[in-house]
């Protein structure tokens, strides 16, 4: 996935960065579910889940995590539960924990039904309103503990006049069906008078799903942007794992959520001012998210399988599956022409910048930043002294192994084979990697290096790391120079959908002396809502600027005025090296395109088929 918070501003720090259908094998044991949009209005549904014959005791559990690492407790929105058998007669049920329901007499089947209220934001929400219905469906849906392996099928009543249904699983007769509860929650759903196109690539059926005004985008644009993306990837990786994909995108007019990856799909809600001026960060939203489909819903640690809905899964592997899905969606772009060598280092630049400028990566090491994510929600977990973020270090630490294999190898090796090698050892035939340990045995499988200390180095710990050692082999230097830049004294975070919240405020600082305080919520900045606030405006002030702040603390609400001060920092960038040997420009010119400087035999016979 990837969200807001590691673009949320800082304002003493203002670079915090500037994811088949089979036969059923007993039709009689499936999970019937029918969704009803009782009152879009009041953002409530009814669920209604049918239970075929069976058990006298059945045991139904609402998820209190998905998608995003965070528990959210789903079921503070279920309103009300009951139950009845088939005949109509009243069941009951007993509340066995805050998100575990028991049913009894359900020997003849039973028909669980509740009402839940969804109004969450984001590509990993639930949220029904009166213009369209956008659901993960485990925020809503609750499993039979004893058959969540089993097929289920779901449907949708009372759409209201010219909505549709879109989701990646298969139809038939008006009912969705997957062969199990996982996979059914992998799937997102779409409902509303949205705009789609569909379109080839490779053999392969895309489908494009749109919920945004006319205006904002051109569907042209995006399918041409895609081509490019799903074509590049699936040449990067020499594989297409699925018959079927579908793209899922929202565009509101204001802040948006991120991505959200699917096995056979994505769902990304990326801001309308964003498609029309930054398209470049729409297209690497869709690269990450499509790599996805590899890394971490196939290629995936073992820390998060099984799925346990019911508490925390914890993976050492986050950098990996999030930070180098990263790094394999800037080669991807790379090759399929959307970004340039000079952006390339330009982004690999400024991520070490907001690498060396957190204070923690020297104490929090990125498989603790992995283990730590459940914490993300926190704004305290957020300073820039207690946290890094997984995904600025992991897709570091992606370039830099890469390097690593290709200066251990000769450059015969990338970062490229090494994801080829786990989608052979672990995706294809269904196996889960064993954690950080996974990566390392593969990038030693292709390279034949011993990368123990490279791992107990950057991945385990928190050893600064020697940037030039690894730029040097393509001919690269990383230059440092230390700037003025304005410091206002406090930083601000927020969570996907929380209010920006001071999280640090400087001791001595005017903003303490004036009493702003760690909690307080920012309303406004420069007489600007921060809803609305991007990183870039804010960043635009200067030493000596009057910074005016709302907020709302535990007196109230107060402003405050105070001048900007001014601080050094370090700011990096990647600079061509003095002298560059034939080398350096080989290794150079194949790291840009991201593959080894001699073509594998798989590859050289993929050229030869053009
Ligand atoms: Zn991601």
């Amino acid at each position: 996935m990837r969200w807001s918070r590691w673009r949320s501003f800082q304002i003493f720090v203002f670079v915090l960065g500037v994811f088949p259908v089979g036969a059923l094998s007993s039709a009689w044991a499936a999970t019937d579910y029918k969704i009803i949009l009782t009152h879009p209005d009041q953002h409530l549904m009814q669920v209604e889940i049918t239970l075929p014959a069976g058990s006298a005791v059945r045991e139904l559990q609402l998820p209190v995590w998905n998608a995003l690492y965070q528990v959210r407790d789903f079921s503070q929105y279920v309103n009300w539960v009951r139950a009845q058998d088939p005949a109509g007669r009243a069941l009951p049920v007993t509340e066995i924990n805050d998100s575990r329901w028991q049913v009894t007499g359900a020997e003849h089947g039973a028909i669980v039904d509740y009402e839940i209220f969804a109004d969450s934001i984001g590509p990993f929400g639930a949220q029904l309103n009166s213009h369209h219905a956008f659901l993960n469906l485990a925020q809503v849906l609750m499993y039979p503990v004893d058959a969540r392996g089993d097929g289920m099928y779901v449907r949708f009543g009372s759409l209201p006049a010219g909505w549709r249904v879109a989701t990646p699983l298969s139809e038939a007769d008006g009912k969705f069906h997957a062969d199990n509860y996982d996979r059914l929650v992998d799937s997102p759903v779409e409902i509303g008078d949205f705009k789609e196109a569909d379109f080839d690539q490779g053999g392969a059926p895309y489908r494009v799903i749109v919920d945004a005004e006319p205006a904002d985008y051109d569907m042209n644009k995006i399918v041409e942007m895609l081509r490019k993306i799903v074509a590049s990837a699936t040449g990067w990786m020499e594989d297409r794992p699925f018959e079927y994909y579908m793209f899922l995108y929202h565009f509101p007019r204001g802040p948006a959520g991120g991505g959200m990856e699917h096995a056979y799909s994505t769902a990304i809600e990326v801001s309308a001012d964003v498609v029309e001026h930054s398209p470049e960060l729409l297209e690497s939203i869709t690269a990450h998210e499509f790599f996805h489909l590899w890394n971490v819903k196939r290629i995936r640690p073992q820390g998060l399988e099984p799925v346990d809905y019911t508490k925390e899964n914890y993976t050492r592997a986050l950098w990996f599956s999030e930070g180098c899905t990263s790094t394999a969606a800037d080669f991807i772009e790379l090759r399929a022409g959307l970004m340039s060598e000079a952006q390339f280092e330009r982004q690999i630049a400024s991520g070490i910048t907001e690498l060396e400028r957190r204070p923690a990566h020297l104490t929090q090491s990125a498989e603790e930043s992995s283990l730590d994510s459940w914490l993300e929600g926190n704004a305290y977990y957020r300073r820039a002294d207690r946290s890094i973020s997984y995904y600025n270090k992991g897709e570091l630490l992606g370039i830099i192994l890469d390097l690593q294999l290709r200066e251990a190898s000769g450059g015969k090796t990338s970062l490229r084979e090494l994801f080829q090698w786990m989608n052979d050892r672990y995706a294809k035939p269904g196996r889960f990697f064993p954690e950080s340990a996974g990566v390392r045995e593969a990038g030693e499988a292709v390279s034949h290096a011993d990368l123990r200390a490279f791992f107990q180095k950057y991945v385990e710990g928190t050893e600064e790391i020697p940037w030039n050692d690894f730029f040097r082999t393509v001919g690269l230097r990383l230059a440092e120079s230390k700037n003025i830049i304005a410091d206002a004294g406090f930083s601000a975070s927020r969570n996907f959908d929380g209010p920006m919240t001071v999280a640090q405020v400087k001791a001595e600082s005017d903003a303490e002396k004036l009493g702003l305080r760690t909690g307080d919520v920012i309303l406004e900045i420069n007489g600007r809502s921060v809803g609305e606030e991007s990183a870039d405006s804010v960043s635009g002030m200067n030493t000596g600027d009057t910074i005016t702040v709302k907020v709302r603390g535990r007196g109230g609400e107060k402003e405050l005025k105070w001048k900007v001060s001014g601080r050094e920092e370090v700011t990096y960038d990647l600079k061509d090296a003095a002298e560059i040997t034939p080398a350096q420009r080989a290794r150079r010119s194949a790291w840009l395109k991201g593959e080894a400087e001699t073509s594998s035999p798989m590859r050289a016979k993929e050229m030869q088929a053009k």
